[in-house]
């Protein structure tokens, strides 16, 4: 099959979005068209997030949703991709025949062939229907998966990796990149781009490992060149992306070409505790060189910066290179999870509350530099309620927020994932209520510190990267037009100097709740004949302001401009657009 509408919707992380990214181009590239409208679709696709069962049981809700569509529709394709499909195999089939594709994130390049057999073999299964049967019993049964024998675990010389050839294949061009699917009028320009996958860490509550694998890093040369590439396409903005992302390490005397392709290595083990890369130089790229490489050789790169970094092993010398190169953002996405050491302990994180804080005052006094303009910007990650936390335990996880002073913090309330070390080891023991109520008070903590923040840049006129409407824009817009009518500006990011970007209409950001509050965009104070823009500064934080009446708001989308931040409010800061 070479054309059908395709409806894609991504749950979960920013990797789970590129993924969805590079699909969509190589689908496209063969001939697939792309709605907003799971309705019009011949092929629903979902790519999908286990790490916590929330984002779950959203996707088995919208599996249950389309058992009847396909009595009405009975040639429609349904696929399950990423982690999902990748932890519940095809038990997920079986419970839901619904599904006619299972495609992991680590067998992604080889979707498109799933999908031709899949909509070859439904034809033919409808063809021969049994009369007690209906279309919602048959399943294509197309399935891609790394199961216990990822072949990123043998040595990487054996075969080439195929998954590679997906980055490398990216589509680009100054629609594709990001473009707003079903108006096709605005290229974003922002992108990510991956430079490691998978994970060797194993905390012991998390499912990444074994749903993506052994952590591989990617060539430089080749993550160099697709930054080049995006940039000729008019990407300003690159976020690079990775479980572990300060871990990058790519030893060029242990490089292996396959078909003429340089193929990513596999992760090494870190001694731990170091500040610098043990195995810098000539023959190796660390990460710090390979921030400065994208810095020197993609000059077209405005900012750059990076998630999700790990505590232990942050080196000075990237931190060096992030304060002596001025594109690069001073914004660091530093997970914590607990502040007790006890409860660290048995997440496996390898390192102590002393230890992250020893990090975050190290990360400070190398890169804060307020009195020029550039404060470093820090958020972090918590899980609360993790298997025996005691209110002691708590309360020295409420110690280090107080102690960090992120900018915004993920809190997520501990969710049990079958095939982890916990769910085995560990008793879910503490209560829902409690979680709940933990859940609450760190988030009440980290909305009074973000607000804190956001106050002491008032006054302030930092650089802002346009990014869309705010939601507040947008409402009125919903409510002004009829319906399905499609926006003609991508919205932005949502909401708060706390919050995440969203990234078009068929991609949902992380789906919990940062810093629990909702964003009090109504309060500012917008003439009814002003569009209201949202922004982030070079540290992250969430801005917004009214384009001005002599610049049509589209003109702005994607470009930097200066903000003056005149207040906070609640978890938002607004400004004014200062002159150029
Ligand atoms: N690699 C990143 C790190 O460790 O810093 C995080 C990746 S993980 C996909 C994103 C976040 O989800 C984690 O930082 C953690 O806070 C949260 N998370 C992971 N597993 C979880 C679980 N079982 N229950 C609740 N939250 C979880
Ligand atoms: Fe999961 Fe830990 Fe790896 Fe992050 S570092 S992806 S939390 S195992």
């Amino acid at each position: 099959m070479s054309s059908g509408n395709v409806y894609i919707e991504t749950f979960g992380c920013q990797m789970n979005e590129l993924d969805s990214e590079l699909v969509c181009g190589q689908l496209r590239a063969l001939g697939y068209r792309f709605t907003t409208e799971s309705s019009q679709a011949d092929v629903v696709l979902y790519n999908t997030c286990s790490v916590r069962e929330h984002a779950e049981q959203k996707v088995w809700s919208r599996l249950g949703e389309l058992r009847d569509r396909k009595l009405t529709q009975p040639g429609l394709v349904v696929g399950v991709l990423g982690c999902m499909a990748e932890r519940d195999g095809e038990d997920l089939m079986r419970r839901m025949p619904v599904v006619d594709v299972m495609c992991g994130p680590g067998e992604l390049d080889k979707l498109p062939a799933l999908l031709d057999n899949a909509v070859r073999t439904r034809a033919s299964l409808l063809a021969e229907l049994p009369e007690h049967l209906n279309a919602t019993d048959v399943s294509a049964r197309q399935v891609a998966l790394q199961g216990n024998t990822s072949r990123r675990s043998a040595t990487l010389a054996a075969a080439a990796d195929t998954l590679e050839l997906l980055d490398l294949s990216r589509s680009i061009s100054p629609i594709s990149v990001g473009a707003d699917e079903g108006t096709g009028e605005f290229a974003r320009r922002t992108a990510y781009v991956r430079i490691t996958r998978g994970c060797n860490k194993f905390c012991t509550y998390c499912v990444v490992p074994f749903t993506r694998g052994a952590e591989i890093h990617r060539p430089p040369d080749h993550i160099v060149d697709e930054c080049k590439r995006l940039a000729d396409a008019g990407v300003i903005e690159i976020t690079l992306l990775g479980q572990t992302v300060n871990h990058y390490r790519f030893e060029h005397g242990a490089s292996v070409m396959v078909g003429g392709v340089m193929q990513p290595q596999k992760g090494r083990t870190y001694a731990g505790g170091h500040r610098r890369d043990p195995f810098a130089g000539e023959a190796t790229t660390t990460f710090a060189d390979l921030l400065a490489r994208i810095h020197d050789e993609v000059p077209a790169i405005q900012r750059l910066r990076f998630v999700t970094s790990y505590p232990r092993d942050f080196g000075d010398d990237v931190l060096e290179v992030i304060r002596d190169h001025p594109r690069l953002c001073r914004y660091l996405h530093v997970p914590a999870q607990s502040g007790s050491d006890r409860i660290l302990k048995l997440m496996n994180r390898g390192y102590t509350a002393a230890e992250y804080t020893e990090f975050l005052d190290r990360a400070r006094a190398i890169l804060d530099q307020p009195e020029i303009g550039r404060p470093l910007m820090l958020s972090g990650d918590f899980i609360v309620g993790f298997p025996t936390e005691t209110d002691e335990d708590f309360d020295a996880t409420v110690a280090l927020v107080e102690r960090a002073r992120y900018k915004s913090a993920f809190i997520f309330k501990y969710s049990p994932r079958p095939g982890t070390v916990a769910i085995d080891k560990l008793a879910d023991d503490v209560p829902e209520g409690v979680k709940r109520s933990r859940n609450n008070r760190l988030l009440l903590a980290q909305a009074q510190i973000s607000e804190e923040i956001g106050a002491s840049l008032v006054g302030t006129t930092p650089q802002v990267f346009v990014e869309g409407l705010s939601a507040k824009e947008r409402k009125r817009r919903d409510r002004a037009k009829p319906a399905n009518t499609p926006s003609k500006i991508p919205g932005g990011v949502a909401l708060t100097i706390a919050g995440r970007a969203a990234s078009g209409p068929a991609i949902n950001a992380r789906d919990e709740a940062c810093c629990g509050t909702k964003p009090r965009e109504e309060d500012a104070q917008t003439l009814p004949d002003q569009v209201q823009l949202t922004g982030r500064t070079d540290g992250d934080v969430i801005v917004h302001f009214d384009a001005p009446p002599d610049r049509a708001p589209e003109s702005m989308l994607g470009c930097i401009v200066p903000v003056r931040i005149t207040q906070v409010r609640g978890l938002s800061v607004l400004g004014t657009m200062a002159g150029e």
